[in-house]
């Protein structure tokens, strides 16, 4: 494969020669050693920033940890020793914004259980974290899991009308009778058991509220409630929902005659739902959440450009400097939340290089003509919230005439790097292919605009480049360290990012922005919707072949049971055939969750047949 792609890429370098001329070849040519050699890239300034950032002492940069004001006081003494201009608000380099980091419970919240004293909240019972605010009194109805899989006949609340009552529920779900089922097998779920699922699938049957108890809880009565934070869902929730402790609910349920041990026994064994109405046994729950909010900076410097015109526009050069914190929201591993997520590669990387730009731009002999933007972006992992605000400033709006956005750049690998909206920018294409090649750097071109920070740009018809070195299977998880970057290739995507910034700058006219053809997903990182097919497996962006290589699976995930592994290139997926990562989303979004699929992949070249059983995402 690396000898496919880079013999694509020699050719495309003579082609672009023979159009070119050979002159003016050698001339940029020229002109490119030049430049990258006036103020070389440093590697040892690169692995300083990444390293610092990525570090325990930075609490992964979450915005609602200590150490994302480290990581900002950091970047700015960076911006003022290049002696660039504070380009914040006032005149400081941070520019601030209001971002919604989670909820919390106030008051009034009270849960009452028949004629019993109100519960302790906290400690008998809590608001899931994706409640509306509001109050419930009424009648309880046992619902089973609250699952409705139409599909596999099964319906908690085919036999019981829950209309103006409250549900309640059993976490996760029934095990699976047979290969047909929907549902999995703890510590694996399906999206059946999620709560937000419960949640809108209980109002959706008209209950006035949703009552959640996890009967399979065996440890410390400490660990059974579900942190307000962690039953989170941003945005539309549905109905006012709380968890109580099974000993408290068990035991008054058993004075009204019902067991909720033998009411699941019954559903677990049969795998017919067991759902009744609780007659007489009313009550009462009330929720108040406030989301939280936290001030979050993104940190601006501008290098004022030399032209007397052309200074009037900006190029923008921007990496986020957040990452997941402890991993509360974000994180891939449910079992790693609370740990420190250093989040290296995404985005101690792109800030690195960032940085190494600043630097190398400002100390530049011969400056240039436009005027450059360097933003170090916050609060990108809960929605690109830094820069949806940058681009609300009329100023830096009506002034910004291209956006190159750095994010994921610390793992190059085979001197492969993805380019994300190329095509934004009339000129882009050829102007990356060019460049790449005078640097030795084999270039992606994605159809795609990508996710991250540039596509706030994108979404004024702004033209945008970002740079990527691929995916891995460390992402948004607390392996993610710095000890993994390679320093010498983000040194490289710097000459490359920096020559790329240039020839954008030397041209008289700003790039045109060309709106790609199929509209970009405007779901941040943090709101990606809802629920679809999952199989774990982590497409290599970067790889030009027929086919989509994986860059590795996700531990225990369906791709991972098949026992696909890194290197594999998937060439079928049930009776699709697979050519990019494109046909890969679209053939498993014909798929359900719980289905079992054939996938061919190519093994060191020889197809090989592997079966997975698809799960839900989410
Ligand atoms: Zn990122």
């Amino acid at each position: 494969m690396t000898s496919k792609s880079s013999a694509k890429f020699n050719l495309r370098t003579v082609l672009a020669g023979l159009t070119l001329g050979l002159t003016l070849i050698v001339t940029l040519s020229a002109w490119t050693l030049d430049l990258t050699a006036q103020v070389p890239s440093a590697t040892d300034e690169i692995l300083r920033h990444a390293k610092y950032l990525a570090s325990d002492e930075l609490t992964g940069r979450g915005v609602d940890t200590p150490g994302i004001s480290l990581a900002r006081d950091y970047i700015a003494g960076e911006f003022a020793k290049y002696g660039l201009r504070p380009g914040g608000d006032g005149a400081s380099y941070l520019q601030s914004f209001d971002v919604a980091v989670g909820v919390m419970m106030k008051e009034p919240s009270s849960l009452v259980l028949g004629h019993q004293a109100t519960l302790a909240v906290n400690e008998d019972w809590i608001p899931l974290g994706l409640s509306t605010s509001d109050k419930a009194e009424a009648e309880v109805v046992f619902a089973g899991y609250g699952i409705t899989a139409k599909d596999y006949g099964y319906d908690d609340y085919a036999d019981v009308d829950v209309k103006g009552k409250i549900a309640l529920v059993l976490r996760y779900e029934p095990p699976p009778k047979d290969d047909k089922s929907p549902f999995r097998k703890l510590p694996d779920s399906s999206t059946h058991a999620a709560l937000r699922t419960k949640a809108n699938n209980a109002r959706d049957h008209g209950a006035a509220g949703m009552i959640l108890v996890d009967l399979n809880h065996t440890g410390d009565e400490k660990t059974e409630l579900i942190s307000t934070r962690n039953s989170l869902w941003r945005g539309g929730n549905s109905l006012v929902a709380a968890q109580v402790k099974r000993r408290l609910i068990e035991k008054w349920l058993n004075s009204q005659g019902v067991s909720l041990t033998a009411l699941k026994e019954k559903i677990d064994q049969g795998g017919k739902p067991a759902s009744m109405p609780v007659r007489g046994a009313t009550l009462q729950l009330q929720v108040s959440l406030q989301e939280v909010h936290r001030r979050a900076e993104n940190v601006v410097a501008v290098l004022p450009g030399t032209d007397p015109i052309l200074k009037k526009e900006n190029i923008v050069i921007g990496a986020h400097y957040d990452h997941l914190g402890l991993g509360h929201f974000g994180a891939l591993a449910r079992e790693s939340e609370g740990r420190i997520h250093p989040g290296a590669d995404d985005n101690a990387s792109g800030t690195a290089v960032l940085l190494d730009l600043a630097r190398r731009l400002s100390a530049l002999p011969a400056k240039p003509a436009r005027t450059f933007v360097f933003v170090a972006f916050s609060a990108e992992e809960l929605g690109l919230y830094g820069s949806r605000h940058f681009v609300t400033h009329a100023s830096f709006l009506s002034s910004t005439k291209a956006m190159i956005n750095l994010d994921m750049v610390g793992r190059l690998r085979e001197n492969r790097v993805t380019v994300f909206g190329a095509r934004s920018g009339e000129s882009f294409s050829n102007l990356i292919s060019e460049t790449a090649g005078e640097l030795g750097l084999a270039i992606v071109q994605s159809d795609n605009v990508g996710r991250s920070d540039h596509m706030s740009f994108y979404n004024r018809k702004i033209p945008v480049l970002h740079f990527f070195t691929g995916n891995h299977a460390d992402y948004h998880r607390p392996t993610d360290t710095w000890e993994k970057l390679n320093i010498e290739g983000m040194a490289k995507v710097s000459d490359l990012v920096l020559l790329s910034a240039l020839r954008i700058d030397d041209s008289k006219a700003a790039p045109a922005f060309v709106s790609l053809p199929s509209r970009p997903s405007t779901n941040g990182p943090g709101e990606r919707p809802g629920f679809s097919t999952y199989l774990g497996s982590i497409p290599d962006y970067g790889a030009n072949i027929d086919g989509v290589r994986l860059a590795g699976v996700t531990d225990g995930s369906p791709a991972a049971r098949a026992g696909l592994k890194e290197g594999d290139i998937i060439i079928q997926l049930a009776d699709k055939k697979i050519q990019n990562i494109e046909d890969l989303t679209a053939a498993l979004r014909g798929q359900k969750p719980g289905d079992e699929v054939a996938i061919i992949v190519l093994r060191t070249g020889k197809p090989v047949s592997v079966k997975a059983i698809l799960r839900a995402r989410g």
